[in-house]
């Protein structure tokens, strides 16, 4: 993303949504460790300058305070939605806002991946926008990307919007 400064980057979403997909369409390398915490599954990749870290959000409130660890120091917020699975977009908008909650993350930019995008039961990036109140999101930065990670379609559009908001 930027030649010069070291990125980290969170990517969140509900179980099923398709980050580890994501990851391996990119190309960034294997999974290079599974840091298994007590119910808790962090999965992390270094690619260049790029640190990212991934686990699934959702019904897990105990170890929502673990979190915090993981959300130091990082620049860039990818959510990835599963735009298909209209019965969980109200988890998936609890969990994208309360990440958002955390002081640690009060800066980061946001790139949603409207994802899925090829079934034909997948909400539009504009209605998926609506459904996470993105708009209530006061002087925050986000961008929301139609995607299918299983083409790759979309993928490199998304990281290209955070390269310019990082630069
Ligand atoms: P994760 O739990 O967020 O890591 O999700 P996965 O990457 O494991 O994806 C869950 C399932 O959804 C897998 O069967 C993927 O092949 C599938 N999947 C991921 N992205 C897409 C997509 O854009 N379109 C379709 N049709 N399936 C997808």
């Amino acid at each position: 993303v930027n030649s010069q400064k070291h990125m980290r980057i969170v990517m969140l979403g509900l179980d099923a949504a398709g980050k580890t997909t994501i990851l391996y369409k990119l190309k960034l390398g294997e999974l290079v460790t599974t840091i298994p915490t007590i119910g808790f599954n962090v999965e992390q990749v270094s690619y260049r300058n790029l640190a990212f870290t991934i686990w699934d959000v959702g019904g897990q409130h105990k170890i929502r305070p673990l979190w915090k660890y993981y959300f130091q120091n990082t620049q860039a917020l990818i959510y990835v939605v599963d735009s298909s699975d209209v019965t969980r977009m109200d988890e998936a908008r609890d969990e994208l806002h309360s990440i958002l909650d955390d002081p640690e993350m009060a800066d980061v930019k946001i790139l949603v991946y409207a994802n899925k995008q090829d079934l034909r039961s997948a909400i539009s990036p504009t209605e998926l926008t609506h459904k996470l109140n993105l708009h209530g999101l006061k002087g925050r930065d986000w961008y929301v990307q139609a995607s299918n990670a299983t083409t790759a379609e979309g993928l490199l559009e998304g990281l290209e919007w955070l390269e310019r908001e990082l630069r």
